[in-house]
C-alpha cells in the first residue's frame, strides 16, 4: 500500500545510501580539477612472456576515503554524464603515455588499451574528440586500442558500428571486453570492425575445475580465431590457466600472474627489466 511506500521513503538506511551517493557525486565533480585521478597500467603478455602492451585502468585517490574502486564511481559517472570529461582525460593521459613510449625503441612497439563506456562512446562528437587527441599528441593511432563491452555495442549496433568504422579508418584498434558475458549474436560479431576478443575473467577463473567454463573458453578462442581476431584472456592468475590457454591457441594474457595494475613508474621499471633480460 501507499502507506508502506511512504514509510520506505524515510528509511534511514536508504537515506544514508543516498547521502553517500550525493557526496560521492559532488566529490567526483571536483576530482578531475584537483587531479585526484590516476591511470594504472596492467601489462599484456604473449606466450614467450614478452610484454606486448598494457590496459589503462582508472584510479580515484580520494584525500579522505583513499582508493575508490572504478566499480563504485564509473556507474555514477555514467549516470551523471561526468564520464565524458573523465573519459576524455583518460584518453588524453593514455595518448600522452603512448607518445612517451614512442620515443624509446624499447617501448615503441607497445599498444595501450583504454576502456570506453557506453555514454562516452555515444557522445555525438566522440570520433572528432579521439581524432583531435591523436593528432595533438602526434601518436601512431594503431598503438591505441579501445575496449568496448558487448552491451555498449548492442545498445545501438548501427550507430556504434558506424563510429567504430570511422575510428578504424584512422588506425585505431578495437577489443570486445568481457566477451562471453553478454548476448553476442554471431551475425553481428562478423560485421563489427573488431581486432580482438577479450575472454572475460569469470570464465578464466575456474578453468581448471569447471568443465563448462573450459568448454566456453575453448569455444570463444576458436570463434575468435575463425573470425580472424586476436584473442586475449583476462584474469590469468595461475600457470595452469596459462597452460590451458596456450594449448587451445589463446596466446595473449593479462592478469595477476604477470602483474597487477600498477602506476606508470612501476610499469616503466618493469619494462626496463623485461627489455634488458
Ligand atoms: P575491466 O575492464 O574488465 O578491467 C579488468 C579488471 O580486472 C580490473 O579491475 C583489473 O584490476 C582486474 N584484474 C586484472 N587482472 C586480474 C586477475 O588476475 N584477477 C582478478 N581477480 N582481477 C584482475 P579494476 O581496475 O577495478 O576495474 C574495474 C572495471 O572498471 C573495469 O573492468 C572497467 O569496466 C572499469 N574501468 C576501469 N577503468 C576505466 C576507465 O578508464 N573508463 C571506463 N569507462 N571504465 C573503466
Ligand atoms: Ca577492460
Ligand atoms: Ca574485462
Ligand atoms: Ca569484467
Amino acid at each position: 500500500t501507499s502507506g508502506r511506500n511512504a514509510v520506505r521513503f524515510f528509511d534511514p538506511a536508504m537515506q544514508a545510501v543516498l547521502v553517500v551517493k550525493m557526496m560521492l557525486e559532488s566529490n567526483l565533480r571536483v576530482a578531475l580539477a584537483l587531479e585526484q585521478f590516476q591511470l594504472y597500467y596492467q601489462i599484456q603478455v604473449d606466450a614467450e612472456g614478452h610484454v606486448v602492451g598494457a590496459e589503462a585502468l582508472l584510479r580515484w585517490i580520494h584525500p579522505d576515503r583513499g582508493f575508490i574502486s572504478p566499480l563504485e564511481f564509473i556507474p555514477l559517472a555514467e549516470q551523471t554524464g561526468l564520464i565524458i570529461p573523465i573519459g576524455t582525460w583518460v584518453l588524453e593521459t593514455a595518448c600522452n603515455q603512448l607518445k612517451k613510449w614512442a620515443r624509446n625503441p624499447k617501448t615503441a612497439h607497445l599498444s595501450l588499451a583504454v576502456n570506453v563506456s557506453a555514454k562516452q562512446f555515444q557522445q555525438s562528437n566522440f570520433v572528432e574528440v579521439v581524432t583531435e587527441i591523436v593528432r595533438l599528441h602526434n601518436i601512431d593511432p594503431t598503438r591505441l586500442k579501445i575496449e568496448l563491452t558487448e552491451s555498449t555495442i548492442l545498445d545501438n549496433v548501427d550507430a556504434t558500428t558506424e563510429k567504430m568504422q570511422q575510428l578504424k579508418k584512422l588506425g585505431i584498434a578495437f577489443s570486445m571486453d568481457d566477451f562471453g558475458t553478454g548476448y553476442s549474436s554471431l551475425a553481428y560479431l562478423q560485421k563489427l570492425p573488431l581486432n580482438q576478443l577479450k575472454i572475460d575473467q569469470s570464465f578464466v577463473r575456474d578453468l581448471s575445475d569447471d568443465e563448462s567454463d573450459a568448454t566456453i573458453v575453448r569455444a570463444i578462442i576458436s570463434l575468435g580465431l575463425n573470425l580472424g581476431l586476436d584473442v586475449i584472456a583476462e584474469g590469468v592468475e595461475t600457470v595452469a590457466q596459462r597452460r590451458f590457454l596456450i594449448e587451445h591457441n589463446c596466446l595473449t594474457f593479462q592478469g595477476y600472474l604477470y602483474s597487477k595494475p600498477i602506476p606508470i613508474e612501476g610499469l616503466n621499471a618493469l619494462l626496463d627489466g623485461d627489455a634488458s633480460e
